[in-house]
């Protein structure tokens, strides 16, 4: 499903190019490159005008940011695809919705230190940025007050304070926002300092860069990703198999010849993936990327995100189907956070 760079005909019978940047310009000249405006993006998707005044404006709090990679996986004048959906802002997201709250998963309430979030056993999540390298509407961080998390290395000493002294820490995840956003010196040190504690085993890092920008995946970060005594894992974020283009599966074969572990998670959305073959196909694309399912998230019941909510019952249904069709290792656990749980509940 990738769509190659070229020069097509718009409906208007003018040629525009669909330009991409190339690795060679960088990940951070593809997040400049990135849409941040609707009426661009419906442009590049040759769909009419008035989508984008049918949508909501950039004024918007969570305003539209959209990488070119992850816009050229998306098919042209279909205002339905599955990865726009993801990523367009809808009138559907002022609506109030009973139970969708801006801090759905007490995000606020585990917060240790600035920018550190211990939830469960064993594991804290450093948000390290609030900066992510696409802006999906359904996301549980969209209020979250990332001004308040810390911004350098030397604010991050306060959450490296707390790790250092709480010996049942084994493992260090990397979320936010997105790590992958900040640059590989940045992570290099942060890295560095962590796995000076000595009773941390593991570095998880969360992100959707090798899917939206594959690029980012270069030497420098396999580099200290690999080099640390820390034992690294990635988790990735797709919903969808046309997500994973040739691109993607590159950039995720790059982390696989370097030894480190791939999983995925996704979101259960309406009219993105609830269905049994979307993710049927999604499972057998991503062991063909070498990555392994691992969570099927249940909604979080955010502010702003009720048009993407899919009952449990179909949710368990779909997930059933799976189970048989494919071997057990290829269904992910379909899951739900409830605040103040010891660990993901599984639903099905
Ligand atoms: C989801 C999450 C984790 C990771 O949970 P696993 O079940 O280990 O994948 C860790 N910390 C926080 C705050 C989380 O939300
Ligand atoms: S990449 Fe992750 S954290 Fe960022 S907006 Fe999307 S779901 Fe949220």
């Amino acid at each position: 499903m990738n769509i190659v760079t070229t020069e097509t005909q718009s409906a208007s019978g003018n040629c525009i190019a669909r330009d991409v940047p190339s690795p060679s310009e960088g990940w951070r000249a593809s997040m400049r490159a990135a849409f941040r405006r609707l009426d661009e993006l419906c442009r590049f998707l040759q769909l009419p005008a008035d989508l984008a005044t049918s949508g909501l404006t950039a004024a918007d709090s969570f305003p539209l940011f959209v990488p070119r990679e992850f816009a050229a996986k998306m098919q042209p004048g279909d205002p339905h695809d599955p990865l726009l959906r993801q990523v367009l802002p809808v009138k559907q997201e002022t609506f109030p919705a009973e139970g969708f709250t801006a801090n759905p998963v007490g995000d606020h309430e585990a917060t240790l230190t600035p920018g550190l979030l211990q939830k469960y056993h064993g594991r804290a999540l450093m948000i390290t940025t609030g900066a992510c390298a696409v802006h999906c509407r359904y996301c549980f961080r969209r209020h979250f007050p990332y001004g308040e998390s810390p911004k350098g290395i030397d604010a991050w000493e306060t959450a490296l304070k707390a790790i250092g002294e709480d010996k049942s820490l084994h493992e260090i995840l990397l979320s936010g926002g997105d790590p992958l956003t900040l640059t590989d010196p940045i992570l290099e040190q942060l890295v560095e300092k962590i796995a000076q504690v000595s009773h941390i085993r593991r570095l998880r890092i969360h992100t959707r860069l090798p899917v939206m920008i594959p690029s980012r995946v270069n030497d420098r970060l396999v580099s200290w990703l690999t080099r640390t005594r820390l034992k690294p894992i990635v988790v990735i974020h797709v919903n969808h198999p046309q997500e994973l283009g040739n691109d993607v599966i590159a950039a995720l074969g790059r982390l696989n010849e370097a030894g480190v572990p791939l999983l995925n998670q996704s979101v259960l959305l309406r009219h993105v993936n609830d269905n049994v073959e979307t993710l049927t196909e999604l499972s057998e694309r991503l062991f063909d990327s070498h990555v392994m399912p691992y969570y099927l998230h249940q909604l979080d019941h955010v502010q702003g995100a009720a048009h993407f909510l899919v009952p449990r019952e179909a949710g368990i249904a779909i997930v059933e189907s799976m189970r048989k069709r494919l071997p057990g290792y290829l269904v992910p656990r379909y899951v739900e956070e409830i605040a103040g749980d010891a660990n993901k509940r599984v639903i099905a």
